[in-house]
C-alpha cells in the first residue's frame, strides 16, 4: 500500500536534487573543512558557498549566518547566549511557541533566574500587540521571542509589526522562522529582526542541519565550545554535505516558491472544503484562510470514540498525520498549543500538513478514509 504523507510540518521528504548534491559532496569533497590541505580547503569552499546562498536568500550578510544542527540548537543558542552575553534579564514569549523556545526559557528561568512573561493571545493564536507594548514598557534588558508561523495551527505572527514594536521599545527580537523559511520571502534588510532560526528538513533538505542569523552588532559567544569552526561560534567538525544540501534545498525553495505555494494552497483548500461536508461539527483551528501558513490545516473533530483512535486508524489506513507537534518520545502527548488556546476542549485535533509532492488523488483517499471512519455520506 502506497502511504500518504501529510505530516510536512513535522518534516519534509528530501528533494532528489538535494540528495544528489549531498552524495556528490560526500564522494568528492571528503576533507575536514578545518584542515589546511587541499581537501580541507575544498570542503571549506563548499561551506562558504552555502553561506552565501543562505545569506543572499535572507538579504543578510555572510558574517551574520552560522550553521548549526537545526532549529532546536539555533533557538537554544540565541536565547541562552543572549541571557549570558547580552545581559537579557527578561524574555517575552507566547504559550504557543515551540518547545525549543519554551523549554529553553524555562531552563533559563530555573538556572539563571531570568523573568519569562507571556503575551496574551487570541483563540487563533495571534499575539495581542497592545499587551506586548504594555509588557515592553517595563525598563529591563528584554528579548522578545515570537515565532513566524506556529507549527501546529499555522497562525502567522505579524513579524513586521512586532519587529517595529520591539525596535521602538529598545528590545531585542528573536523569531523562530523554522516553519516559514523556504515558504515565505524574508528580507532582513527591511525587517529589523535581531535573530532568526532555520532548519533544513522543513524545506526538503536534510535532517540535522540548520542555521542561525545573528544581526551584526550583537556579539554572542559560542553555545557549543570546541574548535574554532564557524568563526569560533560553534565548535565541531562541520556537516559539509548537510550544509551544502540545505543550501541546495533553499535555492530550490526560492526558485519554485510561487508555484509550490499555489499547488499546496489549492490542495489544502480543496481538502478543507470537502472536510466541512463530511461532518458539520468539524472545526479548523488558527486562521488558515486568513493569516495562516498555507501548508498547515489543524482540524478538530467531534469528541467521540471514533475520534479517540483517529490517528491510529489513519496510520493503519496508510496515512501519516499528527496530533500535535512531533513528540520526541514517539508517544501521542497532546498539544500544549491547543491547551493554551482552547483549555479543556474535548475535541480531537489532527494536523494535516501538505507539500508540493502531495496530489489531489491522495487528498481524495484521505477523505474517503475519514468518511469510512465516521461512516457518514456527503
Ligand atoms: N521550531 C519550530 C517552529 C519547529 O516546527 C521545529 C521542528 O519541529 C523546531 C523549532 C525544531 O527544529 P529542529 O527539528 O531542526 O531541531
Amino acid at each position: 500500500m502506497a502511504r500518504i504523507y501529510l505530516d510536512n510540518a513535522a518534516t519534509t521528504p528530501i528533494d532528489e536534487e538535494v540528495l544528489e548534491q549531498m552524495l556528490h559532496i560526500y564522494r568528492d569533497f571528503p576533507g575536514n573543512a578545518s584542515s589546511i590541505h587541499e581537501e580541507g580547503r575544498r570542503a571549506r569552499s563548499v561551506i562558504e558557498q552555502a553561506r552565501k546562498v543562505v545569506a543572499r536568500a535572507l538579504n543578510a550578510s555572510i558574517g551574520e549566518v552560522f550553521f548549526t544542527s537545526g532549529g532546536t540548537e539555533s533557538n537554544n543558542m540565541v536565547l541562552k547566549r543572549a541571557a549570558i552575553d547580552l545581559g537579557i534579564r527578561r524574555f517575552i514569549t507566547a504559550r504557543t511557541e515551540h518547545h525549543a523556545v519554551l523549554h529553553t526559557l524555562e531552563s533559563l528561568q530555573r538556572d539563571r533566574g531570568v523573568e519569562v512573561v507571556y503575551v496574551r493571545q487570541s483563540v487563533d493564536g495571534k499575539p495581542d500587540l497592545a499587551h506586548l507594548e504594555e509588557l515592553l514598557a517595563i525598563q529591563s534588558p528584554t528579548l522578545v521571542s515570537l515565532m513566524h508561523a506556529n507549527n501546529e495551527i499555522g497562525t502567522l505572527n505579524p513579524i513586521v509589526q512586532i519587529a517595529a514594536i520591539c525596535q521602538r521599545a529598545g528590545a531585542l527580537f528573536h523569531s523562530d522562522t523554522v516553519q516559514t523559511i523556504g515558504y515565505y520571502p524574508i528580507d532582513l534588510l527591511s525587517l529589523p529582526i535581531d535573530f532568526l532560526t532555520g532548519s533544513a528538513h522543513k524545506f526538503h533538505g536534510p535532517k540535522g542541519v540548520g542555521f542561525v542569523y545573528i544581526h551584526q552588532p550583537y556579539r554572542i559567544r559560542p553555545y557549543i565550545d570546541g574548535g574554532s569552526q564557524e568563526r569560533t561560534m560553534r565548535g565541531g567538525t562541520e556537516n559539509v554535505a548537510g550544509i551544502a544540501g540545505m543550501a541546495k534545498a533553499l535555492t530550490l525553495a526560492g526558485v519554485h516558491q510561487e508555484e509550490r505555494e499555489v499547488r499546496i494552497r489549492a490542495l489544502r483548500d480543496y481538502f478543507a472544503s470537502q472536510l466541512k461536508k463530511l461532518h458539520p461539527a468539524i472545526q479548523f483551528n488558527g486562521d488558515p484562510f486568513g493569516e495562516g501558513h498555507y501548508k498547515i490545516l489543524s482540524v478538530s473533530f467531534p469528541a467521540d470514540a471514533r475520534s479517540d483512535l483517529l490517528l491510529l486508524n489513519m496510520d493503519i489506513e496508510g496515512i501519516a498525520v499528527s496530533g500535535g507537534s512531533a513528540c520526541s518520545s514517539g508517544a501521542e502527548a497532546g498539544s500544549h498549543v491547543m491547551d493554551a488556546l482552547h483549555k479543556n476542549s474535548p475535541l480531537k485535533t489532527i494536523r494535516f500538513s501538505f507539500s508540493h509532492l502531495n496530489t489531489v488523488e491522495e487528498v481524495d483517499k484521505v477523505l474517503a478514509v475519514l468518511q469510512k471512519i465516521y461512516q457518514i455520506g456527503h
